[in-house]
C-alpha cells in the first residue's frame, strides 16, 4: 500500500484549532502513517514559537537571570494544549525532566530540542499513535552534518515494522548521547529523510503559508501559483530568497526521486504546490515557470590588457576574494575583463581591502564598481533551449525602457539571468513577468 510522510510546522500546531484541522487532515487518508511535528509556532502578534522561549530560557539560565518565569509560560502553553484537548500527557514531568537537564549542564541544542519532543507526544496521544523520538533515528557526524547512512539504517530498523508513528522535527543525536538540532526551520528534513529511508510515495510538508507564487506579489498583481515545480527549479528560487523548503531537503527528495507536497492546512482540499524531479508531462509549459529576483548586488569589472592570454589570473583573482572570505555569487568574463557579482553589503564592508588586494595581487588597468544592480532570474527547466526567448525578453525589457547591465545563461538551462539597476527591478519583473508568464 502506497504511504506518506507528512511534516506540520509550528504554525500548524500553535492554535487548538489548527492542532484539530492537522489531527483531521492526517486521519482523512490512511496513507499518512508517519507525521513529523515541530514545536508550537506564534499565536497571535506579540506572541512567540516555543522554540524561541526555549532558546531565551536557556540563555537566561546561562547569564543567570530569571529564566523560571519562561520555563512557567512554556509549561502553561502546553498544558492548555494539553487540556483542551482533554488529554494525559503529563506536561509537568516533563518541564520538571527538563530543568533537571538543566541543571546538569544540558547542551542548548537539548533545550530547545524539547519543544519538539513534547508536541510530539501530545500529537501522539491525541492520534493515538506510537511516539517515536527523533533521538533513536536521527544522526549527525562529528562535524555536525547529517551522518545519512547511520539514520537511514536506524529508520529502517526503528519504524520498518510500526504501522503509525509521531516523530519529532529538527533534531536527533550527536557523539553518543548528545542531543543536537538542525538549523532554524530544519524540521523538515526529519521528515524527508524519514520518506527517504522508508521508500514513501510522497514527503509532504504542510504549513500556513504555501503558495509558490510566480512573481512577488508584492510587485506583480496576483500573480499565479506555481502548481508544479521541480526539485532543480525551486533551488534557483530559494537562491532568490523563496524558502518553501530547506535545502537539504531538496537535495535529499531530488535523489531519491520522491515528490514532495506542499500543502496549506487551512485549505487541505487544495492540491497545493507538487516538487518533483521532472515535470510530469501534462504539467510542462510553453516558457518559464516564475520570474524571481534579489536586490542589492555589487558588479566589479577588473580590466587588464592581455588578461585572455595570462595564465592563472582567475585563480589570483578569486584567491583575493576566497582570502577575504567573500563569496562570488556570479562572475563573467571578457578578454580584457573579468566581471565579479558580490552581494552587498558584505561588499561594502570590504570593498577597500578587496581593491588593495587585488592592485597587489595582478596590478589591473581598472577596477571599476558599478552602482547597485538587481539579479533577477527567469526560471523554467529547459527554458535555454526555448527558440525565441532571449528575443522575448529583451524585447520585453527594451519595451519597458529598462537597460540590461549584466545578462548569464548557466549551462544547466535552468534559468536566465539579467541584471538591472536596483530602481528599474520592480519595472523589469512587471515587464518580464507579462512576457513570460502570462499566456
Ligand atoms: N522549531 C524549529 C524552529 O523554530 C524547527 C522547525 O520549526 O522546523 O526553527
Amino acid at each position: 500500500m502506497s504511504f506518506i510522510v507528512s511534516k506540520f510546522g509550528g504554525m500548524s500546531l500553535a492554535e487548538i484549532d489548527s492542532i484539530k484541522i492537522t489531527a483531521e487532515i492526517i486521519k482523512s487518508d490512511p496513507s499518512r502513517r508517519f507525521v513529523v511535528v515541530s514545536a508550537p509556532g506564534i499565536r497571535s502578534g506579540d506572541d512567540m514559537r516555543v522554540t524561541d522561549m526555549f532558546y531565551i530560557c536557556h540563555s537566561r539560565y546561562l547569564n543567570r537571570e530569571n529564566f523560571i518565569e519562561m520555563l512557567d509560560k512554556i509549561e502553561e502553553r502546553f498544558n492548555g494544549i494539553v487540556e483542551e484537548l482533554g488529554l494525559t500527557t503529563d506536561i509537568h514531568y516533563e518541564m520538571s525532566d527538563l530543568k533537571k537537564n538543566l541543571f546538569l549542564g544540558r547542551t542548548n541544542d537539548y533545550i530547545v530540542s524539547r519543544g519538539e519532543y513534547i508536541m510530539a507526544k501530545i500529537m501522539a496521544e491525541f492520534l493515538g499513535w506510537k511516539f517515536v523520538d527523533a533521538a533513536e533515528i536521527i544522526f549527525f557526524n562529528k562535524e555536525g552534518t547529517l551522518n545519512t547512512e547511520k539514520t537511514i539504517a536506524a529508520i529502517k530498523q526503528v519504524l520498518g515494522n510500526v504501522d503509525h508513528a509521531v516523530i519529532p522535527g529538527f533534531y536527533g543525536t550527536v557523539s553518543g548521547a548528545n542531543i543536537k538540532t538542525f538549523e532554524r526551520g530544519g524540521g523538515d528534513v526529519t521528515g524527508a529523510v524519514i520518506a527517504l529511508a522508508l521508500g514513501a510515495d510522497m514527503f509532504e510538508k504542510w504549513a500556513e503559508t504555501t503558495e509558490i507564487f510566480s512573481a512577488d506579489p508584492s510587485i506583480v498583481e496576483n500573480p499565479s501559483i506555481i502548481r508544479n515545480i521541480t526539485y532543480s527549479e525551486l533551488r534557483e528560487l530559494t537562491y532568490m530568497g523563496i524558502r518553501m523548503l530547506y535545502d537539504d531537503v531538496i537535495l535529499l527528495m531530488e535523489n531519491s526521486g520522491i515528490p514532495t507536497s506542499i500543502r496549506n492546512i487551512h485549505h487541505p482540499d487544495d492540491r497545493g504546490t507538487l516538487v518533483t524531479k521532472e515535470l510530469p508531462p501534462d504539467a510542462v509549459r510553453d516558457v518559464a515557470a516564475c520570474i524571481a529576483g534579489r536586490r542589492n548586488f555589487k558588479v566589479m569589472h577588473i580590466r587588464k590588457f592581455g588578461m585572455n592570454r595570462t595564465v592563472g589570473i582567475g585563480q589570483k583573482v578569486f584567491g583575493v576574494f576566497t582570502k577575504l572570505n567573500i563569496s562570488c555569487e556570479h562572475y563573467l568574463s571578457g578578454i580584457y575583463q573579468f566581471s565579479i557579482v558580490v552581494k552587498n553589503p558584505m561588499f561594502d564592508l570590504k570593498r577597500a581591502e578587496i581593491i588593495k588586494e587585488l592592485q597587489e595581487t595582478i596590478n589591473p588597468e581598472e577596477i571599476e564598481i558599478q552602482k547597485d544592480l538587481s539579479i533577477i532570474a527567469v526560471v523554467g527547466q529547459g527554458m535555454g533551449t526555448v527558440k525565441g526567448i532571449f528575443a522575448k525578453m529583451f524585447d520585453a525589457l527594451a519595451a519597458a525602457k529598462i537597460k540590461v547591465r549584466l545578462i548569464e545563461q548557466g549551462g544547466d538551462d535552468l534559468n536566465i539571468l539579467v541584471g538591472v539597476y536596483d530602481e528599474d527591478f520592480d519595472e523589469a519583473v512587471k515587464a518580464l513577468y507579462k512576457a513570460m508568464i502570462v499566456q
